[in-house]
């Protein structure tokens, strides 16, 4: 029952006004809704209506104030159908739904005993009868009736244009949009929250409210997610010329919460984990998370909510975008080259991996059974770098010229990827149909790479040849952006390609549309080494010969940060994968002299920061190291990264020692950038110091632990001691836990941290985990952070040759499906790559399939990811 792309057709009937009356109670929620809806002018007279609805018990239904007599429309267990309703009339229905129950938290569900909605894709359905896509847009006014005592705070989308008291202790809201949209983007909480509140003045001079309603406990952990919204909406004036259009913007923040947060209307509501920070509770990264998903949310205003998608398998046209636009804005508040560093690690890591198995797909999918399973990495993440080769090619002003154009022409629509791309390239008078194929590829492309130096002409030819992804063959040719530059003896080249004139700046833009071609730059006085995809300017793999004593040089000299780090990475996956062989073969390990001495080299460079400097010296995970091998060999390559670890701090024990001490904190906690630069140097210190075991060492992440004033540096410092073991582990995670196990987000740190682990005992330490009366399986964030982590993230103990890790995790999945069937698709995605294990390990994990696949009643979420697994290759 997959639904296609191909098969997009406008809805028969839209609707263009919806007034909602939500009485809310206890045991159940009646849901009144009166729809003005209109025939579209091309569909026959008599065609009928039909409504999507789930999990709905349909009370009255009526036309133009009329009762429908029974044979006029039936009510189904998806679907409400109406039988020749006419060219315009309003629709009545009332329903009744019951929150309380909702498990899948998707529709009207509750959250620590709070009313609260999640309606994209497809849980609008889930509150009332509906056209529930995204390309029928209206105006929507709510009324919201609650228990005023239970409920003191009513929210809905736009404006609060009335309030009052009702009988029997019962208030209620009116809420006006003034915006159509979708009813993806519909919103209502009810609750006893209390709100932390500011103000921003549009450029236009407009005031406007903002408010971030949190549970009262959490009031003084708001002050981060209200100054990123100040921030975010400043830079999309200044960078965009986007202003929002609203006299009131809201934030919830929710414990329990499929996903990150969502861009309704006016009223965000966000997972807590992205709203709430205090130093003592959050981490930088935390931080950073906050600002950038606060910044997501509030972008999609115009590049999502006022143009909108034509139908979900347009998700990458507001979600890449809109993910590229708030990494612009992460960069522009942070350091561009440790963000870009982040993005590109990310979507190696996780990104490849999805385009290298059964879940592959194109940024916009042809078909899908289960929607909620296409918000992917895929979509998001290649989908913002697809976006990110469209401004390297138009630059920067260009890419502002097609930003315009199609806010221009599609305010207040429904559109297409095809339309954005049209703007983009109508705004410049430039061609984008090859580049189009990125929306359709599959996998993850080949660039291939040769240089030819000619002494004689002092000449160098580089020559670049795309290839289909690794195991699939044919596609078609695409437009790939590859940022190259040139790096002599003595630093890097001003470069002049043969077709220009003029030289200028040491990166050139080349732009490869063919299968192959060859690019000549003159004037190069010896052989360089050359620095390519600088800025990982497209989402490729990069085929390249090149020596490791190149690849230290590009390490140590390149000016672009973002290659340097690259160069660095790719010589520490070269000496991990041959250290992986060794161990496989027996022979003695020995890390590789030379990249020690540039490991050493950087440790002491200053033109890297300690963000840099900490990224540059973490070595590549398993996870990634594994992606570069047939078969991945989970246990040699844990021992190898484990033994390089130690080696490496063995080696750098004094320098590693002098910049911990020297990095000590001079105050209290703040989240500067010098500042997280410092914390992030010195914990990757403690970490390698703490790998050797010594007493001494040990003590100084047990005195951090203990002393430090910031989550940051704890749970560096826990982290430590959990893979270290023994009893400073048991005596730190027990004074962790009694200090926060009140306190959700925090506590989910200290399941996600064992989880995580690579102490060899980590397995039986989940499983005991999983029956510890904090963990909820039911709680997304808590099931997340103990096995998404660990089936996720954790390799090694995962992927255990006795299997007992896949059987735990598939487990969990089918205690879930009943109760919260996205989230057990999540988790089941750990069993993806199973192919690309041993025999033994792929017999496991098809085992854990097929017993996860013969479940009766298994949910279509879980059923799809499932199947497409099982299918053959
Ligand atoms: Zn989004």
């Amino acid at each position: 029952q997959p639904i296609f792309r191909k098969d997009y057709r406008r809805p028969d009937y839209t609707i263009d006004r919806v007034d909602l009356r939500f009485e809310l109670g206890e045991n159940f929620t009646t849901v009144h809704a009166s729809l003005a809806v209109r025939r579209m002018h091309d569909t026959p007279a008599g065609a009928p209506l039909v409504l999507d609805g789930e999990n709905l018990v349909l009370k009255r239904v009526a036309i133009d104030g009329r009762e429908l007599p029974a044979d006029h429309y039936v009510a189904g267990p998806t679907s409400l159908t109406i039988a020749d309703p006419g060219a315009a009339f309003t629709l009545t229905t009332v329903v009744e739904i019951r929150p309380q129950d909702n498990l899948e938290l998707s529709g009207l569900y509750r959250s620590s005993g709070n009313f609260c909605t999640q309606c994209e894709a497809e849980g609008f359905r889930r509150i009332t009868y509906f056209l529930d896509r995204p390309d029928v847009m209206a105006r929507y006014s709510v009324v919201v009736e609650a228990d005023r005592a239970r409920y003191p705070v009513l929210l809905a989308n736009g404006n609060r244009v009335e309030t009052g008291e009702l009988d029997g202790g019962r208030h209620f809201a009116r809420w006006d949009d003034p915006f159509p949209k979708p009813c993806y983007l519909f919103a209502l909480v009810a609750g006893d929250l209390r709100c932390h509140d500011g103000e921003f003045v549009t450029r236009s001079g407009r005031t406007v409210r903002l408010e971030i309603w949190v549970e009262p406990d959490n009031i003084d952990r708001c002050a981060h997610a209200l100054r990123s919204l100040q921030a975010a909406m400043r830079w999309d004036e200044d960078t965009f010329g986007r202003e929002y259009d609203l006299d009131i913007y809201m934030i919830v923040a929710v414990s329990d919460f499929n996903m990150g947060a969502m861009e309704n209307k006016g009223l965000n509501i966000f997972n807590a984990k992205y709203v709430l920070a205090r130093p003592d509770t959050a981490t930088d990264d935390d931080y950073d998370g906050i600002e950038s998903v606060i910044a997501h949310e509030y972008f999609h205003n115009w590049t999502g909510n006022r143009v909108t998608c034509r139908d979900w398998f347009q998700l990458t046209l507001k979600e890449g975008l809109t993910v590229f636009r708030d990494r612009l804005f992460s960069a522009d508040m942070g350091s561009p080259a440790v963000a870009r560093i982040g993005d590109v690690l990310a979507l190696r890591t996780n990104q490849f991996a999805e385009d290298s198995g059964p879940m592959a797909h194109p940024i916009r999918p042809e078909s899908y059974i289960e929607m909620n399973n296409f918000y992917t990495t895929t979509v998001y993440e290649k989908g913002a770098e697809v976006i990110g080769m469209m401004r390297t090619l138009l630059g920067a002003a260009g890419f502002r010229r097609g930003m315009d154009l199609y806010f221009e022409r599609h305010d207040g629509q429904a559109v297409t990827c095809d339309d954005f791309r049209a703007a983009l390239a109508d705004a410049n008078g430039v061609d984008l149909e090859q580049f189009g194929r990125w929306y359709s590829q599959v996998g993850t492309p080949v660039v291939r790479a040769r240089g030819d130096y000619d002494a004689a002409a002092r000449a160098y030819t580089l020559t670049l040849e795309q290839a289909p992804p690794r195991g699939r063959d044919g596609g078609e040719l695409l437009h790939i952006p590859v940022a190259v530059g040139l790096l002599g003896p003595d630093g890097p080249l001003a470069l002049r390609l043969s077709e220009e004139t003029a030289a200028s700046g040491d990166t050139r833009v080349l732009e490869l549309r063919e299968r192959s071609r060859s690019f000549r730059f003159e004037d190069v006085p010896a052989a360089p080494v050359a620095s390519l995809l600088r800025g990982f300017s497209a989402p490729v793999e990069l085929e390249v010969e090149r020596s490791d004593a190149d690849l230290a040089r590009l390490m140590a000299a390149d000016p672009d940060e973002f290659s340097r780090w690259d160069a660095g990475q790719e010589l520490a996956r070269r000496v991990l994968l041959r250290l992986a062989g060794d161990v496989e073969a027996g022979r003695e390990l020995a890390l590789d002299r030379e990249f020690v001495a540039a490991c050493a080299r950087i440790l002491g460079d200053e033109r890297f920061d300690g963000s840099l400097k900490a990224l540059a010296l973490t070595l590549p995970n398993e996870r990634l190291l594994g992606q570069q091998q047939q078969v991945v060999a989970v246990d040699a390559l844990h021992a190898a990264r484990q033994f390089a670890v130690r080696a490496l701090a063995r080696a750098l024990r004094e320098p590693l020692l002098a910049v911990y001490k020297a990095t000590a904190p001079q105050g209290p906690y703040r989240i500067e950038r010098a500042e997280v630069d410092r914390r992030k140097l010195r914990n990757l210190a403690l970490g390698y110091l703490v790998a050797l075991g010594e007493p001494d060492l040990i003590r100084l992440a047990v005195e951090q632990f203990e002393l430090s004033d910031n989550m940051t540096d704890s749970e560096a410092a826990l982290a430590c001691l959990i893979d270290h073991g023994g009893p400073e582990r048991d005596s730190a995670l027990a004074r962790f836990h009694a200090r926060w196990h009140k306190d959700p987000l925090v506590l989910d740190k200290w399941f996600a941290l064992q989880a995580v682990s690579t102490h060899p005992d980590t397995l039986d330490r989940v499983l005991a985990l999983a029956d510890h009366p904090d963990f909820n399986l039911l709680n997304p964030n808590r099931a997340r952070s103990l096995l998404g982590a660990f089936g996720l993230r954790n390799q090694h103990q995962f992927h255990r040759q006795d299997g007992r890790g896949h059987a735990l995790v598939a487990d969990k999945v089918l205690a879930l499906d009943p109760h919260n069937p996205q989230v057990a698709a999540r988790l089941v995605a750990a069993f993806n790559p199973w192919r690309r294990f041993d025999a033994a390990r792929q017999q496991s994990m098809r085992a854990q399939l097929e017993r996860i696949a013969a479940q009766p009643g298994l949910s279509k979420s879980v059923r799809e990811i499932v199947d497409r697994a099982l299918a053959p290759a």
